[in-house]
């Protein structure tokens, strides 16, 4: 077995993806997470330790026993909407707890670091589509837990020879193309799993949130990256990381550079399924830009990022595959 990784977050969406791309490229991915929104049943590649961020008896002990080279920091609460309602909890966790587990590698001289940035650093974009050097001002608590954290690292870069690359997501999409794991949030905020609980009966309608956006059918508009697209990018940021022989703070966008409408991503989910789904308008969600869409130039340059599936139809088809096989399973 190679390298050893400890993801922080390794039982969510995302950092089920990452563990199984780590693994396929031969690393042993540590799966280090409370379980508070991930799941047991998506850690397949690699032992689970649980524990919370601001953990740091419990993290040294962990790091003691698994030995890792480096860590993929994607553990946090995600959901923009409730980190208006309830910033505290944001604050707490995303970048409160986040100090502690950083502290925690530094003290273990832990010094290569993957972190799960967000697009939601951006704020309002000023133009579109959005590169690295766009100003940061993010439109809600939770994009400026993100930065927070990104800031932390650029100041942890040359003070202890911290090299890290965050990874400034545009919206996650999709599911495993094996079926091996997806999308399971509970609640679900997001739309397009939303969108095929609607399509499969299990909740009324879709709601588009606003349609007086000054975009071209007044509904947002977002870039949707595949998961494993995503996945992918932290195993070559790794590997990129490993060539720097300096201390270092890079961020990097990862998009698709394509954007689409809510309305248009319902229209897709409803081919994709072949199926109705009825649809609900209400306001605009508090927090949320018109347009956001990615330059990822950068990550492809320099981390030698490809897509796979960038395609929105492939996207929502996999996701589909995954929403009708979760839905006939037991919970966990
Ligand atoms: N959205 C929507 N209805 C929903 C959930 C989301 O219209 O039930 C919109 C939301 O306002 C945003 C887009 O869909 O414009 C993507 O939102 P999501 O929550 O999926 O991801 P986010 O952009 O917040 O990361």
């Amino acid at each position: 077995m190679g390298e050893t990784i400890l993801v922080a977050g390794g039982a969510g969406y995302i950092g089920s993806h990452v563990c199984k791309a780590l693994a396929r490229n031969g690393y042993l991915p540590v799966c280090y997470d409370d379980l508070s929104t991930g799941h047991a049943s998506a850690v397949k590649w690699g032992p689970l330790e649980k524990g919370r961020l601001g953990d740091a008896v419990r993290l040294a002990e962990v790091i003691d026993r698994h030995r890792p080279s480096a860590v993929v920091l994607l553990a946090g609460f995600i959901a923009v909407g409730e980190s208006v309602v309830d910033p505290a909890r944001y604050y707490l966790n995303n970048v409160a707890e986040t100090i502690t587990f950083l502290n925690a590698l530094k003290d273990a001289g832990i010094s290569h670091l993957v972190f799960s940035s967000s697009a939601a650093v951006y704020g309002a974009p000023r133009q579109t589509p959005v590169g690295e050097d766009h100003p940061t001002w993010p439109a809600n608590p939770y994009g400026w837990t993100k930065l927070m954290v990104e800031r932390m690292l650029a100041d942890y870069a040359p003070a202890y020879g911290m090299r890290s690359v965050a990874l400034r997501y545009f919206n996650a999409a999709g599911a495993d193309p094996d079926g091996e794991i997806g999308e399971d949030h509970d609640p679900e905020t997001h739309l397009i799993p939303l969108a095929l609980d609607a399509a499969l009966g299990r909740r009324e309608a879709i709601t588009i949130f606003g349609d007086d956006y000054d975009t071209p059918d007044g509904s947002c508009v977002r870039d949707y990256i595949h998961v494993s697209d995503l996945a992918d990018a932290h195993v070559l940021a790794l590997g990129w990381l490993r060539g720097q022989t300096q201390p270092t703070a890079e961020a990097f966008n990862l998009g698709n550079g394509n954007g689409y409408s809510v309305k248009e991503v319902i229209a897709t989910a409803g081919r994709v399924t072949k199926r109705e789904i009825p649809t609900r308008m209400a306001g605009r969600r508090s927090g949320d830009p018109a347009i956001l869409v990615s330059d990822a130039g950068r990550a492809k340059d320099v981390l030698g990022w490809t897509l796979r599936h960038a395609d929105l139809e492939t996207q929502i088809a996999h996701a589909w595959a995954w929403h009708g096989k979760k839905a006939a399973a037991p919970t966990d």
